[in-house]
């Protein structure tokens, strides 16, 4: 059990951990587009050059490796906003989406009732 923050502390926490999730999102969205694009021009490219056994061996390999990229910066994003997401001070527990706000409207935490901003 912690003090409650203040609605500055709460705030500014929060609007901290917004713009961090924010932009993992947009480096998310930035680079599953840019492998998409290029992993299509890549196996049209392929097609034109190589035998069928071989083009499924590398439209398969591209798949494998725009999915373990996306995965990989897709947990890496929700890890994120899993830490940052601001705590109840009495019973420790993430103020994230719908329990953030009303945190945030009313003060107090949703699962406990305890109080999460101090004024
Ligand atoms: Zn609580």
């Amino acid at each position: 059990m912690s003090n409650p923050y203040t609605r500055a502390e709460f705030d500014h926490l929060r609007s901290l951990g917004n713009r961090l999730v924010r932009r993992h999102s947009i480096v998310l969205a930035i680079i599953s587009v840019s492998l998409g694009v290029g992993s299509l021009w890549f196996i049209q490219w392929a097609d034109a050059r190589f035998p069928r056994p071989q083009r499924i061996i590398f439209a398969l390999g591209t798949f494998a490796i725009f999915i373990g990229i996306v995965g990989w910066l897709l947990f890496r994003m929700k890890r994120t906003a899993r830490n940052v997401a601001l705590k109840c001070p009495q019973c420790s527990e993430p103020l994230k989406g719908d329990t953030e706000r009303i945190a945030s409207a009313t003060g107090k935490c949703e699962k406990c009732g305890g109080v999460v901003i101090n004024g």
